[in-house]
């Protein structure tokens, strides 16, 4: 019987069960499509990214012997839409079946319910056989509870996959180093050069203009450095782990304008195209750890672990807990529009033309960088939740929205009333001064609060919990700093007042 297999671009899982043995009845369809570069404008490597690892697990395949369909975006015969592409293909090839793999996104999710329903023939969606979580997990663990605390869910995945556990007891003692992951870094450690691959992708930028995609962010044709073959990310990983693990968790937090990377493992992609599982991730980790464990300490290890068995599934679990309504929320009823420095990164600020530019040039900044400097004053001049998920979607090479929603619109902007964060992560000057050495080479001063060298974040800090403080009044991880708030003078809390209205109205003049 013939069957016509879909393969979306962020299912590029070479170990899927599909691909164990050729079958010259089936015939895998893959396409480069309109549909989904336009639905944001995406940064050009992003786009680059996906093709070239789409082409490349598409070669792989087919010297296994599978059979392909691949459609290239300037290919005519290419409809640029999902329903039409495979509508034809199911003609053409004469499939009496249709399969695909269960999508992350809900958009695709929905798209192919409707598709399959059209269709005439058997259809069928599959696992893709990549998260350590079924979809619907964490629903039905944090079913009749009240708040979805990630700490949990976390502990229930180690002693479940049995990941770093002693006899039922976390290994080292603890459960969580946290507080040990807080170092700033001051230029030891020496941090390794990242591992790149300087590959020559000028063609497929003339297809991508050619094709008419509208794209922004800098690439470099000659040296693009994203792994996009298993091999090349099988190699991060390698590189990972001999370079980096030993001082991930210390520094996990830390900001510095001569470092873009630090510690950080840059696997995103890999994981999110799925070219690499997190249980191979987390499994080559671990093994590499306890074959180290003299050098290596735990908390560096549990560090990495947390983010990819704990964050990663915990948010793709809210996900599919919360959509569709969450794409819509807005609970801090924030509505002003994004700057226009967000796109050029001009800006006086000096931790945010670091983490901006970092990001258009490299689509790329770390967890930090995007939560505490980009996020925090998004928050904090409180933009519009849509207009941040648009930029966050478009500008980083691992953003899709299952994991991009649930960290911007949750995690970073508290859209979400707190289903992901229990209180928002909103910071003055202090911490970025604590965590990096943006502030030193800042046009502002970070000690000052009003004035005009005075840092913006100061006021607009201020003004945020003044704004906000009804909404927040019973949030008991809010006391502390409403108290705070409370004893400021009148006259002071005016001023900062002013000085964050000055920012919010004329942002491209800060
Ligand atoms: C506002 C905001 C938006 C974000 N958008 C995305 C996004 O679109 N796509 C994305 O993959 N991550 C996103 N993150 C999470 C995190 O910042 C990135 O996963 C990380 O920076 C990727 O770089 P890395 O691979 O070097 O990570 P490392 O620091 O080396 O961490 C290892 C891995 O852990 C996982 N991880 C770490 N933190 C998280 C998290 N909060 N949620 C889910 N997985 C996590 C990632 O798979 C990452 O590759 C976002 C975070 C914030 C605050
Ligand atoms: S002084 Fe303020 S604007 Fe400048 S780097 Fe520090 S926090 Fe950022």
């Amino acid at each position: 019987m013939k069957k016509l297999r879909l393969v979306l671009g962020d299912q590029l899982n070479q170990q899927h069960s599909w691909f164990k043995n050729v079958n010259d009845d089936t015939i895998y369809l893959m396409a480069e499509m309109r549909q989904e570069t336009d639905y944001v404008k995406h940064h050009i490597q992003k786009v680059v990214c996906f093709f070239t690892a789409m082409r490349a697990f598409c070669e792989t395949l087919s010297n296994e012997g599978h059979q392909f369909i691949y459609m290239r975006i300037t290919d005519n015969e290419n409809p640029q839409d999902l329903e039409k592409l495979i509508e034809t293909h199911v003609t053409q090839v004469g499939a009496k079946k249709f399969e695909y793999q269960l999508p992350d996104e809900y958009r695709l999710d929905e798209q192919l319910k409707r598709i399959c329903a059209k269709l005439s023939i058997e259809t069928a969606a599959v696992d893709t056989e990549h998260f350590y979580t079924e979809r619907y997990e964490l629903r039905d663990f944090f079913k009749g509870k009240k708040q979805l605390i990630m700490e949990s869910f976390y502990r229930m995945m180690r002693k479940k996959h049995d990941i770093m556990m002693v006899n039922g007891q976390p290994d080292g003692g603890k459960w969580n180093y946290d507080h040990s992951n807080r170092k700033k870094w001051t230029g030891n450690p020496e941090i390794p050069n990242e591992l790149n691959f300087e590959k020559d992708i000028s063609e497929l930028i003339s297809e991508i203009e050619s094709a008419g995609i509208k794209t922004f962010g800098k690439v470099n044709q000659e040296k693009f450095n994203w792994p996009t073959t298993r091999e090349e990310c099988l190699k991060v990983l390698r590189f990972f782990c001999e370079k980096l693990l030993l001082h991930f968790g210390d520094f996990q937090d830390a900001l510095h304008t001569d470092q873009k990377f630090l510690f950080h493992s840059r696997l995103s992609f890999a994981m999110n195209s799925k070219i690499l599982t997190p249980k191979e991730v987390v499994d080559t980790v671990l093994e590499y750890y306890y074959e180290h464990s003299d050098d290596i300490a735990i908390s560096q290890v549990e560090g990495f672990i947390r983010q990819i068995l704990g964050w990663r599934e915990y948010m793709r679990g809210v996900y599919w807990k919360e959509m569709p309504e969450y794409k819509k929320l807005n609970k801090l009823d924030n509505t002003n529009s994004i700057p226009n420095f967000f796109w050029t990164g001009e800006t006086k600020m000096n931790c945010l033309k670091h983490a901006l530019n970092q990001s258009l040039e490299e689509s790329y900044a770390h967890h930090i960088q995007r939560l505490m400097i980009i996020g925090n004053y998004a928050l904090l001049t409180q933009l519009h939740p849509d207009e941040v998920d648009e930029w966050y979607l478009g500008v980083y090479i691992d953003a899709i929205e299952w994991v991009e929603i649930t960290n911007t619109r949750g995690m970073s902007q508290f859209a979400d009333g707190g289903i992901v964060a229990t209180k928002p992560y909103v910071s003055s000057a202090n911490y970025i001064n604590k965590m990096g050495n943006y502030c030193k080479e800042c046009h502002y001063k970070h000690a000052k609060k009003t004035g005009e060298d005075a840092c913006p974040f100061n006021a607009l800090y201020w003004n945020f919990l003044d704004d906000k403080k009804d909404y927040f009044k019973n949030n008991q991880r809010m006391s502390m700093m409403l108290n705070l708030l409370g004893k400021k003078d009148a006259k002071e809390l005016h001023e900062l007042k002013e000085r964050a209205q000055m920012v919010i109205s004329n942002p491209d003049m800060f």
